[in-house]
């Protein structure tokens, strides 16, 4: 995987925000997210428990390279539920996933998106019950996988309290904030922390076009308690109970649930969390290729756009999650790029 992966102090960000900024760069993994942290765990218990098929959900398709990836290692099949949506959206990973010998499986049902695909493996996955392992990509679905993937993307936070001596001289950050889609690389950031309540945690979710229009993926401030996926957990959904289309313009945040361990770290009041909207998300994207030379991805930048939506004093310690790098988005950033560079970046 390539890690430990390095938490980088951001000078030029830092000067921006009068703060001091780390990043914490999963974008650097191989495959290029933090996903790959939980495929290798997983393809190791599926290889324990003499399991030959793998199946996988995925809205990016960063998960669905990370399983394909460790899929090809062992030489085991593969097979990917993906919606039609993202399939066009995400066209790269698509063709990595079929260079690395998997099955990409379109999926047209609902938005032809992440909730979609999930439906799909998951009604796979019982009818399968002999030979296949279902490696879910978020701290989503049903017991145990919350669970077991909150701790397989714990080394996230497992290093950061060794490299936040190192690289700023403090025990401990001030801050830590990452996005939120199912909630992986957000739980992987906090799990160490969670008992440390010094360290605030921020957790960032798409609110797409605003959380007021109805095309969102805010779960948390649009939401109610509900069942998705065989979890309970906040939900977006109608009066009468049915699950909303969510919407946000990075595929990996589409979804309208959220980990069931979050909805509690919510309700206990552990976490805070909030939502930023597309164009801030994309605007914070360029500002950290201009400043930094970094690309990251559009998810990853839901997480530093939060960085414009609050004072920090100068010598808190801020670290972002960089859940990704942003090379499946540059479709999506192309189209933007006139717009905001000369709108926002001057
Ligand atoms: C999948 C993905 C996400 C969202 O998933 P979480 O489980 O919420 O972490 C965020 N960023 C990137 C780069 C992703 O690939």
């Amino acid at each position: 995987m390539g890690r430990p992966s390095p938490l980088y102090f951001a000078s030029r960000l830092s000067d921006f925000y009068n703060t001091r900024i780390y990043l914490k760069r999963e974008d650097l993994n191989h495959t290029g997210a933090h996903k790959i942290n939980n495929t290798v765990g997983q393809i190791l218990i599926a290889k324990r428990l003499d399991k030959s098929r793998i199946i996988a959900e995925t809205g990016a398709g960063q998960h669905g390279v990370a399983t394909a990836t460790v899929c090809a290692l062992m030489g085991m099949k593969c097979i990917v539920y993906m919606g039609q949506t993202d399939i066009k959206r995400q066209s790269p990973n698509v063709l990595r996933m079929k260079m690395l010998g998997a099955e990409v499986v379109p999926v047209t049902s609902g938005n032809k998106t992440l909730k979609d695909a999930t439906n799909e493996a998951i009604r796979d996955w019982i009818s399968n019950p002999i030979d296949t392992h279902y490696i879910i990509g978020s701290v989503v679905g049903p017991h145990p996988y919350p669970d077991l993937v909150a701790r397989l993307q714990s080394v996230i936070s497992e290093e950061m309290k060794f490299q936040v001596k190192e690289v700023s001289g403090k025990d401990d950050p001030d801050y830590i904030i990452a996005c939120v889609g199912g909630g992986s690389n957000a739980i992987g950031s906090f799990y160490h922390y969670l008992d440390n309540e010094q360290v605030k945690l921020i957790a960032v979710e798409a609110g797409g076009k605003g959380i007021e229009s109805g095309e969102t993926a805010a779960t948390m401030a649009t939401g109610r308690p509900g069942v998705i996926h065989g979890s309970k957990t906040m939900l977006m959904q109608t009066d009468d109970g049915q699950i909303t289309e969510p919407y946000s313009i990075s595929a990996g945040l589409d979804y309208p649930g959220i980990g069931p361990v979050h909805s509690y770290l919510h309700k206990i009041k552990r976490v805070v969390f909030d939502n930023v909207n597309d164009d801030e998300a994309l605007e914070a994207a360029f500002r950290l290729t201009r400043l930094e030379g970094i690309v990251p991805a559009l998810e990853s930048a839901h997480a530093l756009a939060w960085l414009g939506k609050h004072q920090f004093r100068k010598n808190d310690v801020v670290i972002v999650t960089i859940s990704g790098r942003g090379d499946k988005d540059m479709d999506t950033y192309n189209k933007y790029m006139g717009e905001i560079v000369s709108r926002r970046l001057r």
